[in-house]
């Protein structure tokens, strides 16, 4: 092994380090300090030759490959394996004419922020633009544009993957088309995402921001927000959560070691067209705060103003057709009981082009779902994970006569034994079939085994997909 590393050093311009290098650490260390790995080889690679160089040095020494960027979505730990840290691969061309922008494999969303927002243009990141693009857009991807323009992942228009025989591959609708479909919601299964080019979308502000209520109007306000939801027009993408705030001295005083009611929205189009739709929670109650505004795109962080340093936290996902009297009070006590050791419970609002698009436009599963929910907890130490681990298999067996069925996999980041248990659920029948093959032609040995686990899918018995139910896992 000691020889091939040497040569694998020799083949690329990129780094190649092992745990006996200075960097080892910090370059092995991700966003999320729940996945506190050990590879036996780390690549950083330079360009497409290195990727290429690592995957067929990966294929010559037996070792699996991970790949990492920002490491917001990591799910299993690539000990004794090949770590492929993108980081440095951050070139991006934005067309300002075509309204595209090209990206390398560790561009995160604040660099595409930087370069086509000074064009009024916006790209469909999620929440926080410290998340990576490629990891993003194979997982879907869900962003405050999501009702207007769809999946983030709906806006490729091409990429380029080094597969695991180690071949530079371009993937189109007219090329390789179906890895390109199963690649727009698949996740890493089919090889390393050398780059990708994708549509940008003249939104030059947004009217958003957030209306934040006292606890005790949970229940009411949820009311409020399902009946709510079903007359905004599609401009309008939004959440409700119930959240926990820390006692900590960069939570805002009147927030502090309080449980609030946050209704978070974005318009997109200035604050004269935003603002009709956001009155009527004005009318229904005064808020305690209120930070809607009309804000330039690339502000779109300060949304949710998501952490920025690594974070070891714990959550898990489900879906919604509506929301019932029963399941909104099931939800309520679910989250503002004492013993919770949730911060999150956010019930965010899909449809719009997302359901928009036919169902197998690309592998991504769900598209007619109405609501999903995302709760979690911070999680710094192995006892407060099994806490929270615990609380969240209670919360979703009590949601379960109320639940679709379904998930977003990118919601099941930092939750591996959930991803895996759970990833019928993410796709519809014959795209499992499809991404099965997918995988049987691009990665029959499993090299690329840290994303979702598409090994198998479509032959297993008992899928939930469709049937309405889910087990009650985390
Ligand atoms: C704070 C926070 C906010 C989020 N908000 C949203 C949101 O609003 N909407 C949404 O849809 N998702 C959201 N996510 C989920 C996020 O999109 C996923 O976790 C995504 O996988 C992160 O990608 P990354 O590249 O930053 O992370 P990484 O951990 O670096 O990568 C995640 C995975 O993507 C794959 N991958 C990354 N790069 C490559 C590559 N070059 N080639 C092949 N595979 C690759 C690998 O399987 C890797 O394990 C959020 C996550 C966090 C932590």
């Amino acid at each position: 092994m000691a020889s091939s590393i040497q040569q694998l050093y020799r083949q690329v311009t990129g780094d190649v380090l092992s745990s006996k290098d200075a960097d080892y650490d910090q370059i092995r260390r991700g966003w999320d300090l729940t996945i506190d790995h050990y590879p036996k080889v780390i690549l950083v690679p330079h360009d497409a030759a290195d990727i290429a160089a690592g995957v067929r040095f990966a294929h010559e020494s037996g070792l699996a490959v991970a790949v990492q960027s920002t490491g917001h979505g990591m799910l299993y730990p690539a000990d004794d394996n090949l770590l492929i840290v993108t980081s440095r691969m951050t070139s991006i061309q934005v067309d300002a004419e075509a309204r595209t922008a090209l990206v390398e494999a560790g561009t995160t969303w604040q660099q595409v922020l930087d370069t086509a927002t000074p064009h009024s243009l916006a790209p469909l990141l999620g929440s926080s633009p410290h998340v990576g693009v490629v990891g993003y857009m194979l997982g879907g991807g869900i962003g405050w544009l999501a009702r207007r323009y769809g999946f983030g992942s709906d806006s490729l228009r091409q990429i380029d993957i080094v597969t695991a025989d180690g071949v530079l591959r371009h993937a189109s609708p007219s090329e390789n088309s179906e890895l390109f479909w199963g690649l727009r919601g698949g996740g890493g299964n089919f090889g390393v995402v050398v780059a990708m080019e994708f549509d940008l979308y003249p939104v030059p502000a947004l009217y958003g921001g957030s209306l934040v209520y006292p606890e005790q109007t949970a229940g009411e306000a949820l009311r409020f927000y399902r009946d709510w939801i079903r007359t905004v027009p599609d401009e309008l993408t939004s959440s409700i959560a119930i959240v926990s705030f820390p006692s900590l001295p960069q939570v805002p005083e009147a927030f502090r070691g309080k449980t609030l009611v946050l209704v978070v929205a974005a318009f997109a189009g200035p604050a004269v067209e935003g603002e009709p739709w956001m009155r009527p929670w004005l009318d229904w109650q005064a808020p305690i705060d209120n930070s809607l505004r009309e804000m330039p795109f690339s502000e779109i962080g300060t949304i949710t103003n998501d952490p920025v340093d690594p974070v070891a936290e714990y959550g898990s996902s489900d879906m919604f057709d509506d929301l019932s009297d029963d399941a909104i009070d099931a939800i309520v006590r679910l989250a503002t009981d004492s013993a919770s050791p949730l911060t999150l419970n956010v019930l965010r609002h899909a449809g719009g082009a997302i359901a928009g698009a036919p169902a197998d436009a690309s592998a991504i599963g769900n598209r007619d779902a109405s609501l999903y929910l995302l709760i979690g907890g911070a999680v710094p130490d192995s006892a407060a994970l099994a806490t929270v681990k615990a609380y969240i298999q209670r919360y979703r067996a009590a949601l379960q006569p109320y639940v679709r069925g379904g998930v977003w996999m990118n919601f099941m980041n930092g939750n591996g034994d959930g991803a895996r248990e759970r990833v019928t659920e993410a796709y519809l029948p014959e795209a499992q079939g499809r991404l099965a093959a997918l995988k049987a032609k691009y990665d029959p040995d499993n090299m690329f085994r840290f994303s979702y686990q598409l090994t198998g899918l479509g032959t297993q018995e008992g899928s939930t997909v469709g049937e309405g139910r889910v087990k009650p896992s985390a």
